[in-house]
């Protein structure tokens, strides 16, 4: 099903404040006012809404082109809480940039990954946090055709990133939490102990 949530005036104040050759501003985690909606659960968007295709042109601009580059964005970062992101396929010939609307991962794998991550919205922090090596995600396209596919890799991790911003977690939440639990290594055998 297709959701309808038109986008506010202020949202598309937002998108429209440039052209689609310019960068949009990225909200940052140390200002109170973007910390709040980076940390809201974004609201669905409706794909057939034709300023959607301009917010995507402007994001790719920003996650491209702008002052820093990235492998990934999500519409929060750029202050609307909506649910939409945009991801660096590695796993693709010519690493292209995709987009996703209202995406949903509805499969993690059990086996983890674990990689040093960095955001666009938080300055100077990179962190090692794992992360399933493999999902399946189901997403719109402009149309409003719907996919499903299965991603594993680098990519997918720049997926499970991106998902988390929809549902206002930042990758700092992630190490916070994983501090707590203990992870085995898949690579290692548990080691025998000889008593000699
Ligand atoms: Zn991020």
């Amino acid at each position: 099903m297709i959701p309808c949530n038109p986008l506010t005036t202020e949202e598309l104040a937002l998108i429209f404040e440039g052209d689609q050759t310019q960068p949009m501003y990225v909200y940052q985690d140390g200002v109170p006012d973007e910390l709040q909606v980076l940390k809201t659960n974004c609201t669905e968007i409706d794909p057939q809404d034709t300023n959607v295709k301009m917010l995507i042109a402007r994001m790719y601009k920003t996650v491209a082109d702008g002052d820093r580059a990235g492998v990934g964005i999500a519409a929060p970062q750029v202050g609307l809480a909506r649910r939409l992101f945009l991801v660096k396929r590695f796993d693709k010939a010519n690493e292209p940039f995709e987009f996703f609307i209202n995406p949903q991962i509805v499969w993690y794998s059990a086996v983890l990954q674990q990689g040093d991550e960095g955001c666009l919205s938080i300055e100077d922090r990179y962190e090692a946090v794992y992360r399933s090596l493999a999902v399946q995600i189901t997403y719109f396209d402009l149309e409003g055709n719907h996919y499903q596919e299965v991603v594993e890799g680098y990519t997918a991790v720049i997926m499970q990133h991106e998902y988390d911003h929809l549902n206002g977690i930042l990758f700092t939440d992630r190490v916070v939490e994983q501090e707590e639990r203990q992870y085995e290594d898949a690579t290692l055998e548990t080691p025998l102990v000889y008593e000699v």
